[in-house]
């Protein structure tokens, strides 16, 4: 009823931190690409987690991989090995093209993770004097809220108020390379980027950009480090974002996706010459690599080499694309994005994200706005071509009614 929402925000506003503005809806079950909240109320779910729901609510092999290993062991903590690591770590590394996989949990701890293989790399292989370590970074990017991380966040929300914060990152505009051809020195041991940068609002870069930074990279002896913990596994139509771009990283940044909607499970993906830098007891975490997170893992491997997610995620962005560049000028003001991931700016005279977010809940379509008048389109890669033209259908009524 209404009153059970009511009563559940009410107990959730006097009981947890106020680090998050959720939207009025008390989602109760999930399937697919629908959600029901408490009251029974249906919703298309155009979110899908942040692309953590790459494979739909309760997918059911996924589920099925789950299922099975729940019956059998859950943890053991890295002290041991499991039957689950050793098929899973082979089968990511083989997916992404590299030899080795270190385990972590959330895409926040595989990026700090990321930086801190960078800088011993950047002292142990590389010769950069201890301490002296520098990774050159993006402007409007997004990798996390850990305190590193934050670092060099220019996001007012995420940064301010934080410090002290930890030095040793150039920040430089997105899509700039000659800005990164400034920015790296002897002292360049990474270059750490977003090859779409999700959280702001899907922005593409140039093309010659990723490019550019891998020829940095190879000529100047640094490492090329993409997050692909939102790009990745399948939310472009392809296993990473980077592909589009004809490169490959020296390291993969993976998460969200990787746990299937299940369990966080990120990783950091990248060979043997670059992982190779941590011996025990250096970097770790207790479930990082447990066997419930390896049988899940294993299986969105297995779904992206063997199922149909890439065509489909492919086919479905272009249909999105086509229809939501008819919206341009009629409520939009632009529209990014590649396969089924978009970034829409709202006229600002019209709305704010957030009450088109709000206009789109009460119509039964969730999403999420990114800043200000933008909204991140980024449904579930096994929506149907119908519910998505229902949604968009939504979308474009809201618009209509707005620019009324
Ligand atoms: N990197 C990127 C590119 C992301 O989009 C996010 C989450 N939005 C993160 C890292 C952090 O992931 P998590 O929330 O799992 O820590």
């Amino acid at each position: 009823s209404a009153d059970s929402v009511s009563e559940h925000i009410a107990a959730a506003t006097a009981h947890s931190a106020h680090n998050y503005k959720p939207l009025p809806v008390v989602l109760a079950e999930g399937e697919g690409a629908w959600v029901t909240d408490v009251t029974g109320r249906r919703y298309l779910d155009f979110l899908a987690g942040y692309s953590a729901l790459n494979f739909g609510h309760r997918n059911p092999e996924l589920l099925g991989a789950a299922q099975r290993q729940l019956e059998r062991l859950t943890l053991t903590s890295r002290a041991f090995h499991n039957d689950q690591f050793a098929p899973y770590v082979r089968a990511l590394a083989r997916l992404v093209g590299k030899d080795q996989v270190l385990p972590m949990n959330t895409g926040v701890e595989a990026v700090e993770s990321a930086i801190k293989v960078a800088r011993k790399w950047g002292y142990e292989v590389k010769g950069v004097p201890e301490g002296a370590a520098t990774i050159v970074v993006a402007g409007g990017n997004f990798h996390g809220r850990t305190t590193t991380v934050i670092s060099f966040s220019q996001d007012a929300d995420a940064y301010t108020g934080f410090g002290p914060y930890t030095p040793g990152f150039r920040v430089v505009p997105y899509g700039d390379a000659d800005a990164v051809a400034e920015a790296i020195d002897e002292t360049t041991a990474a270059v750490l980027v977003e090859p779409i940068q999700g959280e702001a609002g899907v922005v593409v870069p140039p093309t010659d950009y990723l490019p550019r930074l891998r020829d940095l990279c190879d000529q100047r002896r640094i490492l090329l480090i993409a997050d692909e913990v939102q790009s990745g596994l399948g939310r472009t139509g392809t296993v990473l974002a980077c592909e589009h771009a004809g490169i490959e990283a020296d390291a993969y940044v993976l998460g969200k996706a990787l746990g299937g909607g299940i369990l966080p499970v990120s990783a950091v993906v990248a060979d043997s010459d670059v992982l190779g830098v941590l011996q025990p007891g250096q970097h770790g975490s207790t479930f990082g690599g447990n066997p419930l997170a390896c049988a899940v893992g294993r299986e969105v491997v297995r779904l992206l080499e063997e199922g149909p997610y890439l065509a489909d995620a492919r086919r479905l962005g272009e249909k999105l694309h086509a229809r939501v560049q008819g919206f341009l000028g009629r409520g939009l003001v632009a529209v990014r994005g590649l396969g089924p991931w978009a970034g829409l700016d709202v006229d600002p005279a019209l709305a704010t994200g957030r009450q088109l977010c709000e206009r789109l809940a009460e119509r039964g379509v969730l999403v999420k706005d990114t800043h200000g008048s933008t909204i991140r389109l980024s449904p579930p890669l096994t929506l149907s071509a119908e519910d998505l033209d229902w949604g968009l259908d939504q979308i474009e009524s809201v618009l209509t009614e707005l620019a009324r």
